[in-house]
């Protein structure tokens, strides 16, 4: 870890790193990094003015956040947040924790790249044309997290300089708690519109959880929700990328719906009376391809060494 920062602080041709996120990490990774000496390095990194402040990123079930959250002095936190699903991974009562403890959050996703126009269902669109003809699908969505009081900072991708006008725009004019009543209650509109369009009728809640199998039960149905919703088609489609990323194991979090063995502890707990085991089952054939331990763990072990590998070359 020392000699990637120093690599990190050579590239960069600096002396200290602002922010420096120890990234994508849940309880199993977290722990694997202790048994690596992490807190020694980031203590001695912070010692030696390396990095100013110090925050990890964040993927994995909403019921382990607050142990990550308690379990260092960090500054800051990355979580992915926005309108549409405010109640998974860390979710807005993680986040609020994590401000409540005077850490900085930092919010990826905001648009969740479905909620742009021409990819949410056309019935919830026209409710935002109809409110507001001028304003963009993005613009309602950045201006809901914004206008969250213990959001700090919003990071979105942008791959065009009218988005980047849009959003400082936006960041400009959005303060928190500014948007008015008749504009969150738009967003609640599309919100219903938008859930009452799922294949499956999860609503996130999380209260199925934990899953002894250590499934992720609702990240699970939120993926296989949002390939219909936002229309992902094609083999290679964003869905399946999120799936394994997220579930599937690459950034350290499994939870993926094969792990499911049926005991059936989860379905008492459902408040929408789901059939939790074979709504599962649709999420597993439509995910797991034949032979999809192997294609983890070619990703993994062969994959990301020979793509870093790749880069240190390209690099040279
Ligand atoms: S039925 Fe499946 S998802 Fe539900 S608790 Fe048991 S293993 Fe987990
Ligand atoms: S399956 Fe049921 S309990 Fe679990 S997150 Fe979905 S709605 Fe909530």
């Amino acid at each position: 870890m020392e000699s990637i920062l120093d690599e990190q602080l050579n590239r960069l041709q600096r002396d200290c790193i602002d922010y420096y996120l120890v990234h994508a990490v849940d309880l199993k990774a977290i722990n694997r990094l202790l048994k690596k000496d992490l807190i020694k390095f980031l203590n001695k990194a912070r010692s030696e003015g390396k990095i100013k402040h110090v925050g990890f990123s964040y993927h994995g079930p909403k019921e382990e956040f607050e142990l990550l959250v308690d379990g260092y002095d960090w500054d800051v936190v990355m979580v992915q947040y926005n309108y549409f699903d405010e109640n998974v991974q860390a979710s807005v009562d993680g986040i609020e924790y994590a401000a409540s403890k005077g850490m900085g959050v930092f919010i990826m996703e905001p648009l969740k790249g479905g909620i742009r126009a021409g990819k949410m269902p056309s019935d919830a669109e026209e409710i935002f044309i109809n409110a507001n003809p001028g304003k963009s699908n993005a613009r309602w969505a950045m201006e809901w997290v914004l206008n969250n009081r213990t959001v700090t900072c919003v990071l979105s991708g942008m791959n065009s300089i009218g988005q980047l006008d849009e959003n400082l725009d936006v960041a400009s004019k959005i303060t928190p708690m500014s948007m008015s009543f008749e504009d969150l209650e738009t967003v609640e509109r599309v919100k219903r519109v938008m859930r009452n369009s799922l294949k499956i009728n999860c609503s996130t809640c999380g209260y199925c959880m934990p899953c002894p199998r250590g499934v992720n039960i609702p990240e699970c149905m939120k993926i296989y929700n949002e390939k219909y919703l936002f229309g992902h088609k094609g083999f290679l489609n964003p869905a399946l990328f999120d799936y394994y990323q997220y579930v599937g194991g690459i950034m350290g979090n499994s939870g993926n719906a094969g792990k499911c063995n049926g005991c059936g502890k989860c379905l008492r707990k459902c408040p929408q009376k789901l059939d939790i085991i074979s709504e599962l089952n649709k999420v597993k054939k439509e995910f797991e391809l034949p032979g999809m331990k192997i294609i983890l763990a070619f990703i993994q072990k062969i994959g990301f060494p020979l793509y870093r590998q790749m880069v240190k070359l390209l690099n040279r």
